[in-house]
């Protein structure tokens, strides 16, 4: 079965390729992203393969089930892309990749509060214009910080384990209790997590319950010296009114390594065009944020898992009536 890439990216085509030689799957990578503008590409195929900031709206699925596709590989976890109710409605069959590293995203989580913690991302540039100085480079242990898990699922889990390593205190929020978790975190609500926690880090799905779950109000609830991470999606966040907090030094920073309006940025160079989102670079002027473009889950740990089940699934949408990863 021929498959249209959608979004291809050099660093996973080599793994795909390899993973298909051994499958009765062939994919045609395709730099594009699946937007309104690009959905004709897919003509010609039964299948596709899509990411995270492909769109899968309404029109989309309506058009793609027009030229004939049927099955969709999403090779990411998330599946807030997709409008669920058309896919539903025209039986298109979508599968995902639930699980392919937990350990990738918890641990770029870490890496973020690291490096914005310990400024190392300015130390490096300092040292490369041989300035040695340590001026404005103070950073806080974490040893016995509390630190705020909000969604204790597979990713939030693993975020836990590593930050009880270095001697915190837990506080977690989630909509269901855990009795693993229980034994090293304590489960309090939501606000008390927001009051109490000198790090606050976000694992749960973007759905119409978390969608800007940390707004305005919830900003000013924070310790003054809170730190924010952000691996989730972007819309759990309400940029503006992060840039408010921040402006008003109601939090001490921000790591993000997602954006609620990434889609058709992230993933790209822009470096020669620059950008016409006054957000997101009002956002990259702050000493105290650092924003990764989504690569929370690029290990190659996760790339080789997210190649063979989505060439799996993909087989298994093939031969079977339903599949173990389907939406
Ligand atoms: P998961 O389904 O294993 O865990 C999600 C947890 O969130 C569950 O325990 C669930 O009960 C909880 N939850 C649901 N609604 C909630 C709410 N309203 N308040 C608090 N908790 C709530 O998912 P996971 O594999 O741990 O992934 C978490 C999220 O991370 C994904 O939904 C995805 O958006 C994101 N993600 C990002 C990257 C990246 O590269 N940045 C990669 C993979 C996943």
């Amino acid at each position: 079965m021929k498959v249209a890439f959608f979004s291809a990216q050099r660093y996973e085509e080599e793994i795909f390729r390899s993973v298909q030689q051994q499958s009765q799957v062939e994919f045609d990578f395709i730099e594009a992203r699946l937007t309104e503008k690009t959905v004709q590409l897919a003509k010609g195929y039964r299948a596709i393969c899509v990411f995270v900031n492909d769109i899968l709206n309404e029109k989309v699925l309506t058009e793609l089930h027009a030229t004939g596709v049927r099955f969709i590989a999403l090779r990411c976890a998330g599946f807030n892309n997709v409008h669920l109710p058309t896919a539903k409605k025209l039986d298109l069959r979508i599968v995902r990749v639930p699980e392919y590293s937990p350990y990738a995203v918890a641990e770029h989580a870490v890496a973020l509060l690291l490096t914005l913690n310990r400024k190392t991302h300015r130390a490096f540039g300092r040292i490369r214009d041989l300035n040695f100085s340590l001026e404005g480079l103070v950073g806080f242990d974490l040893y016995q910080k509390t630190v705020g898990v909000i969604g204790t699922g597979k990713i939030g889990r693993v975020f836990v384990n590593i930050m009880k390593g270095f001697g915190c205190k837990i506080l977690v929020y989630d909509i269901k209790t855990d009795a693993e978790i229980e034994k090293v975190a304590t489960y309090v609500s939501l606000d008390d997590l927001l009051k109490q926690s000198d790090v606050i880090s976000l694992h749960c799905p973007l759905n119409d319950n978390t969608r800007h779950m940390l707004d305005t109000q919830a900003f000013y609830s924070m310790k003054k010296n809170a730190i924010v991470i952000n691996t989730g999606r972007g819309a759990l966040i309400n940029t503006r009114a992060l840039i408010e907090a921040l402006k008003a030094h109601k939090i001490a920073g921000a790591c993000l390594d997602v954006y609620e309006e990434e889609e058709g940025i992230f993933f790209t160079d822009q470096s020669n065009e620059g950008i016409t989102d006054d957000i997101l670079a009002r956002l990259t002027t702050f000493p105290n944020v650092i924003l990764t473009s989504h690569q929370a889950f690029l290990t190659q740990e996760a790339l080789q898992n997210i190649a063979d089940v989505t060439t799996a699934n993909l087989v298994c949408l093939l031969e079977t009536d339903h599949c173990e990863n389907e939406v």
